[in-house]
This record gives structure tokens, C-alpha cells and sequence, in this order.
């Protein structure tokens, strides 16, 4: 008999966790459930640890935390809390990989501990590689560890690449929707409300990706991500807006040819593929039909508007620290936008300000991101207050 992939879920409350339960839970035979985390959410924590029976759980919230494991008493699943319990729980020798699907900077450090501890990372907390992608992907090759993208644009590059890994790669396009606000010009977009950018048009995902798909952020940190993953020069990464959502991303070869991945926009298809590369799986998810979509449409992203996109490809150019700093600018007026503290285009002024304003530099040591993030997040809550006034 085949072995159990064994399977550790940061962030198992959220859109892409519970979309990954699916996936495992439609293969039994697969997949087994050995970690499970959330922040708060103990109600759900409780439910998905007695469906799935992991052996150990984390809420990093303290109060979550005593819920669960009152909750739990009559099982044999060790209940932990706080922030550090992850990083020590994906170091275990039962885990065969580790889905990062926590939100923002908090999957930094899980990773790289689980990196360290040669767990193979199946990664769709793209921040991760945003803030310290230089360092990530020095510790996944130090270690042997493979990092199987999961976000869906880079799923479809590694979908198209697979077979071709001596093909040099010529340049890669980043599909985007354009999300809520695709079409709408700066004065349009002067009073809409949170209501508005939390309404994505193809995809239902967290609220922090969801405001980032808005801003345009999002497809700015895929590119990070992209440069990452991919080994790729700044200039072989492109960005397309295909409101349609059904390509998914596309790979040109130095001969001139491109390959591209397409299929309704349904996350679980790369949350699969990562865990079961380099085989396929058959499912039942519903197929795509040419007949309902007699047009593909493509244009240029518009970053006069979409500022954030710039913000991200100068992040890029600049390297070092830059992208770490954009992205603590991001989280922090993305939260401000959601407590409608600040309109929508002040996120991308926020952003910019303190791009501007937080000291350069360009080591690679984990103490420099850390220390980075936070000053920028501290440069950001003075901004913020600035920009209330
Ligand atoms: P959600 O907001 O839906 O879920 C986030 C998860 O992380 C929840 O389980 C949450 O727990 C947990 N979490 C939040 N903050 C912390 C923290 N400080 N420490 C530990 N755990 C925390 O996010 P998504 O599922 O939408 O996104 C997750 C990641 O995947 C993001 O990096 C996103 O960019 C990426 N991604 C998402 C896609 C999608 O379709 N949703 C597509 C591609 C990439 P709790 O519920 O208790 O707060
Ligand atoms: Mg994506």
C-alpha cells in the first residue's frame, strides 16, 4: 500500500486551508492531517480537529487556545498555543510537507523553520518570498527542500514548465483579473467603500488578498514571488490583465513559443497539484467549455491608477529590503482601509511614503527582515496618523 503524504496546514481556517481539508478529505487514501493552526478561529479549529484527527493542534491566540484544548480533552491530539508553537510543531519527523496558508509576515518564520527542518513547503503565503525571498530560496537549496507554488499564477508556470527544466525560460506572463475596480479611472475610485474592494469579481479569498487584488498589490507581490521561485531576471516578468480569469499564467521559451495553463479559477487545483507534483489526480471539479467563453480578452494593467503595482516592480529594480518594507506598509494600511481608517487610493500613498522614508539595506541575515518589518510598520502608524489629518 501507498503511504500517507502526511500534511501540516498553517493557517487551516482560512480560505485556502479549508479549501485544502476539501482536497484531503476527497482523498482519504492520500492524504493524512497531521498539524492543524489557526490565530483565533477556535470554533472551527475544534470542528476540523475532530473530522481530520491531526495530531497536534496550534491557535496562537491565548484564550483560542484554552478553548480548544477543554474542547479536545477527550482526544489524543496535543493542543499548543502561541506563535512560536508552530515553528516547533513543523519541525515534527511525522510531517512529509507543510501547507503555509497563514496570512502576511506570520508565515515568515514557520517556513523557514520548517525549510530547516527539510519539510518540503507547498507555499501560498506569498509574503513570505516577498519579504525574504533571497534568504528562503538560499535555505530551500541549502536544505534539499522543494518549494511547490500554490497561488495559482505560479502553479500555471510550474504546471508549463514541467518537462522543460532545461529549456531556458525567455519570459513569463502574470495573468490578473483587474479585480472589482479593473476599468475605473482615479477620481472613480476617490470615495468607493470596503464593501466594494471586498467583492472580487472571479475568486472568494481571504479579506487581506482580496483588498490586494483591488489595489493591484496582489499581482505586485506575485511578481516578487515569481522572481523567486523561478530564478528569473526582473525583466522576463510581464503582467497581463485577462478579466476572464481562465489562464492562468504563461511561459515563453526562447524559441518563441508559449505555453499556458487554463481552467476555471478554482483554488483547489494548485493547492492538489502541489501536494501530489508530479502526478495528477482526477476530480470532479467542473470542467471548462470554450462555448461559454467565446472571448478571451487581454490588456495592459494600469498603474497610473493601480499605483501599487508600480510600488512593487520598484520594490524589484531596488532589491534588498525594499520589498520587505512595502510589503509591512501594505499590512499595515490594508488594516487601516478595513477599519476604514483611510480610503482606498491613500493605501497606495501610505505605501509609498514609506518606501520613501525607511532606511535601505541589503543584507540577507533573518535579524535584518525582522528588524526591517518592524521599523516599517512603525514608520507606516506615523504615516497613517499624517495622512488622518
Ligand atoms: P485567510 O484570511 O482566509 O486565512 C488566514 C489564515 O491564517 C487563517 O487560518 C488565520 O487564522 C491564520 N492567521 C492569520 N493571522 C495569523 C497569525 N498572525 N499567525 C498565525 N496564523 C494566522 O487568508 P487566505 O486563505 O485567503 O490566504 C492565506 C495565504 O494564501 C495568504 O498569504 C494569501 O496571499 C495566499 N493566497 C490565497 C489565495 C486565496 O484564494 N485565498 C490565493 C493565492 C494565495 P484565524 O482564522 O484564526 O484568524
Ligand atoms: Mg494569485
Amino acid at each position: 500500500m501507498k503511504p500517507l503524504k502526511r500534511i501540516a496546514i498553517l493557517g487551516s481556517s482560512g480560505s485556502i486551508g479549508t479549501q485544502a481539508l476539501e482536497v484531503i478529505a476527497a482523498n482519504p487514501e492520500e492524504f493524512a492531517v497531521e498539524v492543524l493552526t489557526v490565530h483565533s478561529n477556535a470554533d472551527l479549529l475544534i470542528q476540523q480537529a475532530r473530522e481530520f484527527k491531526p495530531n497536534v493542534v496550534v491557535a496562537v491566540d491565548s484564550a483560542a487556545f484554552l478553548k480548544v484544548k477543554e474542547a479536545l480533552e477527550d482526544l489524543p491530539i496535543k493542543v499548543y498555543g502561541g506563535a512560536e508553537a508552530i515553528e516547533q510543531v513543523v519541525q515534527m519527523d511525522i510531517i512529509d510537507i507543510v501547507l503555509t496558508a497563514m496570512v502576511g509576515y506570520s508565515g515568515l518564520l514557520p517556513t523557514i523553520s520548517a525549510i530547516k527542518a527539510k519539510k518540503n513547503i507547498a507555499l501560498a503565503n506569498k509574503e513570505t518570498l516577498v519579504v525574504a525571498g533571497a534568504l528562503i530560496t538560499q535555505l530551500a537549496r541549502e536544505n534539499g527542500v522543494n518549494i511547490y507554488p500554490v497561488d495559482s499564477e505560479h502553479s500555471a508556470i510550474f504546471q508549463c514548465l514541467a518537462g522543460e527544466w532545461d529549456n531556458k525560460i525567455e519570459k513569463i506572463y502574470l495573468t490578473a483579473s483587474g479585480g472589482p475596480f479593473r476599468g475605473k479611472t482615479r477620481e472613480e475610485l476617490l470615495h468607493v467603500s470596503k464593501a466594494q474592494a471586498l467583492k472580487h469579481p472571479n475568486w472568494t479569498m481571504g479579506a487581506k488578498i482580496t483588498i490586494d487584488s483591488a489595489s493591484l498589490m496582489n499581482k505586485g507581490l506575485e511578481v516578487i514571488e515569481a522572481k523567486w521561485l523561478f530564478g528569473l531576471q526582473n525583466e522576463q516578468i510581464d503582467v497581463i490583465v485577462h478579466p476572464q480569469s481562465i489562464i492562468h499564467s504563461l511561459v515563453q521559451f526562447e524559441d518563441g513559443s508559449m505555453k499556458a495553463q487554463m481552467g476555471l479559477p478554482d483554488m483547489k487545483l494548485p493547492i492538489q497539484y502541489a501536494f501530489t507534483y508530479p502526478y495528477r489526480m482526477k476530480t470532479d471539479f467542473p470542467r471548462f467549455n470554450f462555448l461559454d467563453y467565446p472571448s478571451l480578452t487581454f490588456n495592459a494593467p494600469d498603474r497610473n491608477t493601480f499605483r501599487c503595482l508600480d510600488l512593487a516592480f520598484l520594490a524589484l529594480a531596488k532589491g534588498g529590503n525594499l520589498a520587505c518594507t512595502m510589503n509591512a506598509a501594505n499590512e499595515v494600511a490594508v488594516a487601516a482601509f478595513l477599519e476604514e481608517r483611510i480610503s482606498f487610493l491613500q493605501i497606495a500613498e501610505l505605501i509609498e511614503s514609506c518606501m520613501e522614508i525607511a532606511p535601505y539595506n541589503n543584507s540577507t541575515e533573518i535579524e535584518n527582515y525582522i528588524e526591517s518589518d518592524r521599523l516599517a510598520r512603525e514608520i507606516a502608524q506615523t504615516q497613517l496618523i499624517k495622512l488622518q489629518h
